[in-house]
């Protein structure tokens, strides 16, 4: 009886197990509104800060902030990430963007229930259209990083 349950337990599949649609619309709206975080590593300052050819000094001076003992890139006080061109609205490190930045919109907490999914399908106009990412492809992108 045990071995049941532990097989229906296990068996248990999450909401998205069919997959969900997103195809980037380069909209930049993932890149702005509300005051938030984008936490970057130093592997990944170091590859912005070579694809805009300065130095990582100076990278980290203009755009990373501290926030605890973490890491953020700054925004402008309108909530606008600080690399987010304000003329084309698109990433000025678009290559080497970090990974919370390139596994959008898989993150955990759009995940975690479906109505958390419509959220995000309201706010980027590019979730629950176009290419369908399988459920392997989704967890592999949450396993990137967790959001
Ligand atoms: S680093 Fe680029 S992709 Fe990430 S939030 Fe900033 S502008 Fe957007």
């Amino acid at each position: 009886m045990s071995d049941t349950k532990n097989v229906s337990k296990s068996e248990k599949q999450p909401w998205y197990a069919n997959g969900l649609q997103f195809t980037c619309t380069q909209c930049g709206d993932c890149c702005s509104g509300e005051p938030g975080f984008v936490w970057v590593e130093q592997s990944e300052i170091d590859a912005m800060a070579g694809e805009m050819r300065i130095e990582v000094d100076e990278f980290e001076r203009r755009f990373v902030r501290d926030v605890g003992p973490d890491r953020s890139l700054v925004e402008y006080p309108d909530g606008d990430c600080i690399l987010l061109d304000p003329k084309t609205r698109k990433c000025s490190v678009y290559e080497s963007r970090p990974i919370q930045c390139r596994t959008w919109p898989f993150w955990d907490s759009n995940l975690k229930r479906k109505r958390d999914w419509k959220e995000t399908c309201e706010v980027c106009p590019g979730a629950g259209k176009g290419r369908l990412y399988t459920f392997e492809e989704i967890e592999a992108e949450r396993a990137r990083k967790s959001v």
